[in-house]
C-alpha cells in the first residue's frame, strides 16, 4: 500500500484548472533528476482584515539552478520563501523539497527536513552579535547535528572557502556589511543545504558589498549549489540563470523550469531517487539511497 498519495484539484487565479499528483518519499538525499523545489497552487492569507499574500503561486527549481525571484514590494516574495523554508504553513497548495512533500509533515519532521535541506540568508544578516564569525557558523553546524569538533572544522572550512578565515575571530560588529553577509552565507551552508534561499541578500549593502556577495553566489552556483534568491535589483537578477517574476501573490513569468513550461495539462510526478548512491554536488559526499517501492508512487493525472 502506498504510504502517501497526494491529490489536489484546484481552480485559482494564477493558472486555472490543474490537478497534480506526486510521490512522497521518506526523506533525503535528493536525486539530481528530482527538482529541488516544486511549489504548486500555494496560497496564504494573513490576519484580519485579510491580506492575500499568495494566491496560487507555482514554481519549479531544478537541481543546480540559480533562480532570481523578482516583483514589486508586497507581491509575496518573502512569504513564498518562508513557506518553502517551512517557517510557516500555507493555507492551500503544496511544496515539495528535494522530492519530499512538506504540508503533511509534523512540525518536528518539517524542522528536520528544513535543517537537512534549506539554508537561509536574510537581508539583515541576523548574526548573533556576541559570537565570533566562526562561532556563528559553527553553531549552525551544531544545530544541524555535527559534533563540536566537526562543527568547528566545518565552520573554519566554510570561512576559508568564502575568503573570511582571517576574520574568523571577529564579531559581526567589526566586519563590513559584505563580510557580515558572507558570514551569514557560510552559516546558511553549514548543513550542506540542498537549496540555498536568500531574501534580498544585497538589499542592505553598498555596491562593493553587493558585488562581493553576488560574486560568492556565482561561485557557489558554479560548484553545483541550487539557489533561489529574491532581489529587487535587475542588475543582481541578471546574474542568475533564470528570472521568475511575481505580482499580487502569483508567479506571472518564468515559474516553470525550461523542461516544464507547459502549464495546465501536465501532472507533475516528483519521482523517486533511482540510483543506489547519491553524490552531493557541493561536497562530493556519497550517500546510499533506499530504493523506492513502486507502490510509493501515485500519479493520478490532470484535469480541470
Ligand atoms: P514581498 O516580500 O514581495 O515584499 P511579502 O511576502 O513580505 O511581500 O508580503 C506580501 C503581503 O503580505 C504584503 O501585503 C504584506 O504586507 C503582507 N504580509 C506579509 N507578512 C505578513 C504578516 N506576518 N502579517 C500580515 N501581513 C503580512
Ligand atoms: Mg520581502
Amino acid at each position: 500500500m502506498p504510504r502517501t498519495i497526494w491529490i489536489t484539484k484546484r481552480f485559482d487565479q494564477c493558472r486555472q484548472g490543474t490537478a497534480y499528483a506526486a510521490t512522497v518519499l521518506d526523506p533525503p538525499p535528493p536525486d539530481p533528476g528530482v527538482p529541488h523545489l516544486v511549489v504548486r497552487g500555494l496560497r496564504k492569507t494573513y490576519g484580519a482584515p485579510p491580506v492575500r499574500a499568495l494566491r496560487g503561486a507555482d514554481l519549479t527549481v531544478r537541481a543546480g539552478e540559480f533562480v532570481a525571484l523578482m516583483g514589486p514590494s508586497g507581491s509575496g516574495k518573502s512569504t513564498l520563501l518562508h513557506l518553502v523554508a517551512g517557517l510557516d504553513r500555507a493555507d492551500e497548495g503544496t511544496v515539495a523539497l528535494a522530492g519530499v512533500r512538506t504540508e503533511e509533515l509534523s512540525s518536528t519532521r518539517l524542522a528536520r527536513l528544513r535543517r537537512r535541506h534549506v539554508g537561509l540568508v536574510f537581508q539583515f544578516f541576523h548574526l548573533i552579535e556576541h559570537l565570533s564569525a566562526l562561532e556563528n557558523v559553527a553553531l549552525a553546524a551544531l544545530i544541524a547535528g555535527a559534533r563540536p569538533a566537526e562543527a568547528t572544522a566545518r565552520a573554519r572550512d566554510l570561512l576559508d572557502t568564502l575568503g573570511l578565515l582571517d576574520r574568523a575571530a571577529e564579531r559581526p560588529g567589526a566586519l563590513s556589511g559584505g563580510q557580515r553577509q558572507r558570514v551569514a552565507i557560510a552559516r546558511a551552508l553549514a548543513n550542506r543545504p540542498t537549496l540555498l534561499l536568500a531574501d534580498e541578500p544585497t538589499g542592505a549593502l553598498d555596491s562593493a558589498g553587493a558585488a562581493e556577495v553576488l560574486d560568492l553566489f556565482h561561485r557557489l552556483h558554479a560548484t553545483g549549489q541550487t539557489i533561489l534568491m529574491v532581489t529587487h535589483s535587475r542588475e543582481v537578477a541578471s546574474g542568475a540563470q533564470r528570472i521568475v517574476r511575481m505580482r499580487d501573490g502569483c508567479v506571472i513569468d518564468g515559474g516553470a523550469d525550461g523542461a516544464d513550461d507547459s502549464g495546465a495539462e501536465r501532472a507533475e510526478p516528483v519521482t523517486a531517487p533511482s540510483g543506489p548512491v547519491w553524490v552531493d554536488a557541493l561536497t562530493g559526499r556519497r550517500t546510499r539511497i533506499r530504493r523506492a517501492d513502486p507502490g510509493d508512487t501515485a500519479v493520478v493525472g490532470s484535469g480541470p
